[in-house]
């Protein structure tokens, strides 16, 4: 059983789902004095095991941290947890880790500084399993001094990744659903070619280790291309949005031919199409950053 250390600074963890117990659990194993509140009791009862102490309630759990932890399922929840306790939050850091938008980010932020509470936003792009290795990486926004005061403790969830961005509240939110989206991007791109190499049998495991070289090949494309998006010019130094418009065509007749779903292709192809009709068939594929900045037609 890990030991809380008395030298550690005292955390409050709401919100004991999939992630909050891990979360929990790894403030516990770094010695943290971990106090724990979730609406469905039981699941604390492996954490209480370990040492922490559960809370009867959500202001029992405040009360017993100068930081309050939040990973719960949407910010709605988090809201309907907080809102009851304004009172009890003075003077208190409340870390919400629970995804949403930057909005709703920047939306609770003013409603903690109403209150007169320190509220940083975070980010988690990690699985429960990685909390407390190299692999995880969270990331914070909110007042810097916030982040300092805490930031030994958070870093307890995994040093090497824990990453202070910025005063503005909304920012993790809004690293989070960009980089979710290219988590996104490329599960989707891995899934069509799964589907399509399926139609001859070819299992998903002989495909995977041959997907992975190709996706290291694309963060060679993402360092080339992110500069030309920086500085809004194309140089097709690898190859053209054309070659590129005429090689998603053959994706999508390949899918359709095949019987395989082919709206990505198709969508992807429609982009280039604009990109190319917007001046840019001989740019890279960078230029579609211009299509991407527009909202959805
Ligand atoms: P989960 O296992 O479904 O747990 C959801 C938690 O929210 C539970 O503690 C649940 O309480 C609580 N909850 C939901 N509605 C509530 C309400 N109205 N009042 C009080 N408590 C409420 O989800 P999770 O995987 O832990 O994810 C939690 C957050 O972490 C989400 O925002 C998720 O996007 C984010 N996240 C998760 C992962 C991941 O890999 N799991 C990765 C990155 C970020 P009960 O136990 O009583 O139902």
């Amino acid at each position: 059983m890990p030991k809380t250390d008395g030298s550690r600074a005292p955390v409050t963890v709401i919100g004991l789902g999939l992630m909050g117990r891990s979360l929990a659990a790894a403030f516990l194993a770094a010695g943290h004095p971990t106090t724990v509140w979730n609406r469905t009791a039981a699941k604390a009862d492996r954490l209480v095991a370990e040492g922490a102490t559960l809370a009867a309630s959500v202001g029992e759990a405040i009360a017993a941290s100068p930081l309050v932890v939040v990973c719960v399922t949407d910010y709605a929840a988090a809201r309907e947890l907080l809102d009851p306790q304004a009172g009890s939050l003075d003077g208190k850091v409340v870390a919400n880790l629970t995804t949403g938008t930057s909005a709703q980010a920047r939306e609770t932020a003013a409603w903690a500084a109403g209150l007169g509470v320190r509220y940083l936003d975070g980010a988690i792009m990690a699985i429960p399993a990685d909390i407390a290795t190299d692999a995880a990486v969270l990331l914070y926004s909110g007042p810097a001094e916030a982040f300092e005061e805490h930031g030994e403790t958070l870093r307890a969830l995994g040093a090497a990744g824990t990453t202070y961005l910025d005063t503005d509240p909304g920012l993790s939110a809004l690293y989070d659903m960009s980089l979710l989206g290219i988590m996104w991007g490329v599960l989707n791109g891995f899934l069509q070619g799964a589907a399509l190499l399926g139609t001859v049998q070819v299992r998903a495991t002989a495909f995977a280790p041959l997907a992975n070289t190709m996706i290291k090949v694309v963060t060679e494309y993402v360092t080339a291309y992110a500069p030309q998006i920086d500085a809004g010019a194309y140089p097709a130094d690898d190859a053209t949005v054309t070659v590129h418009r005429d090689a998603l065509e053959h994706l999508a007749e390949e899918s359709e031919k095949l019987g395989v779903n082919a709206e990505l292709p198709r969508l992807f192809k429609a982009l280039t199409d604009r990109a190319a009709a917007d001046g840019h068939a001989g740019s890279s594929y960078a230029a579609l950053i211009e299509q991407f900045r527009k909202p959805s037609s």
